[in-house]
């Protein structure tokens, strides 16, 4: 079974991508969906989050302040790496223990990993093969003040903040050009599919 890797920066067409994917059948594992599941109330990292960061950082509900955690991690870069380590650590777990159950149901000869930080979390190394939507920065810049409202100052931080288009170009086995309209994205993936 091959296992894929999609990432690709703010605005690249990631989701676009995944909802044609899933459109067309195939399985996809949603690394953010298991990074909101392991921080669910009541579990095992939520104390763990809490020893490192304080009790502050839970909700009366029990449920995990984000806007807190958000606070307190992106004014200190250490703190930042500790909660990036005890997350990543999990992720990465629990993604490699769904493959092995995929694997062993032999259903699928291809999955996909929808990642937003595949290399960021070491993930491209345990994956077949690694593809990257992209498209110029003033596109994306576009599309995302179109879908999120958002000013353009605050999505070029954004962009700033995240690994250049140039490293994961690099480090991609396939680069899908999203600079033209979403038919032409599509025929590129059904190009792909006719090779697995
Ligand atoms: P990402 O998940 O990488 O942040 P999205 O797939 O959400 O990006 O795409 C960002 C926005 O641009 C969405 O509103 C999406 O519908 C739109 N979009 C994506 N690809 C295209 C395209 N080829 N042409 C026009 N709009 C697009």
């Amino acid at each position: 079974m091959k296992v894929i890797g999609l990432t690709g920066g703010i605005g690249s067409g990631k989701s676009t991508v995944t909802d044609y994917l899933i459109a067309r059948g195939f399985h996809v594992l949603d690394a953010d969906q298991i990074a909101r599941e392991i921080v669910l109330p009541g579990s095992e990292m939520l104390i763990q989050l809490a020893s490192a960061f304080g009790r502050g950082i839970i909700l009366e509900d029990g449920s995990l302040d984000r806007k807190k955690l958000g606070e307190i991690v992106f004014s200190d870069r250490e703190k930042k790496k500790t909660l990036d380590g005890l997350m990543h650590t999990r992720i990465l777990e629990l993604i490699h223990e769904r493959i092995l159950q995929i694997r062993e149901e032999r259903k699928h000869k291809v999955i996909f990993i929808d990642a937003p930080l595949l290399f960021e979390t070491g993930l491209h190394k345990s994956v077949s093969e690694i593809w990257l939507t992209d498209a110029d920065d003033e596109t994306r810049i576009q599309r995302i003040m179109a879908r999120d409202g958002m000013s353009r100052e605050e999505i070029e931080k954004r962009i700033s903040a995240q690994m250049t288009r140039e490293e994961k170009q690099s480090l991609a086995d396939v680069i899908l050009d999203n600079t033209g309209d979403q038919e032409s994205l599509y025929q590129q993936i059904e190009q792909l599919m006719k090779k697995i």
